[in-house]
């Protein structure tokens, strides 16, 4: 079996995280390196590579994530937000279990570096 990725761990609390939401299919924490006021991450349990990795039966989770996302931003206070997923190393992903970065509670600047 794989080894377990560093989100696991966390789902597993086996490491500590300041966790905002979770339910079933879901958690979500604050970011360790926040890059805005406001940075969470949300993360399905069952660990997925990426989201160029996601099969078709992953689409029912994936929608799932999509609204939690929204309504954990909501929870949050945010009135405008943006959701990031880095898909590959040169995308910056460096974590490779799935994760939507929900960003807010500062104006973002647009394109992206
Ligand atoms: P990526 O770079 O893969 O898109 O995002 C991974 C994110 O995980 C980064 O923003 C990084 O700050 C965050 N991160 C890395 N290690 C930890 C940790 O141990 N705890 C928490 N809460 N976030 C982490």
């Amino acid at each position: 079996m794989a080894d377990k990725t560093l989100f696991s761990k966390i789902i597993d609390r086996e490491i500590p995280a300041n966790i905002v939401y979770e339910d079933e299919l879901c958690l979500a924490f604050h970011d360790i390196n926040p890059q805005a006021p406001v940075h969470v991450l949300l993360i399905p349990k069952r660990p997925i590579v990426k989201l160029s990795e996601a099969a078709s039966g992953d689409q029912p989770l994936l929608g799932y994530l999509m609204l939690k996302a929204g309504e954990v931003a909501k929870k949050l206070g945010l009135k405008s937000f943006r959701i990031v997923s880095n898909d590959g190393a040169d995308a910056g992903q460096t974590v490779f279990h799935l994760h939507f970065h929900i960003l807010g509670g500062r104006p973002l600047s647009w394109p992206p570096g």
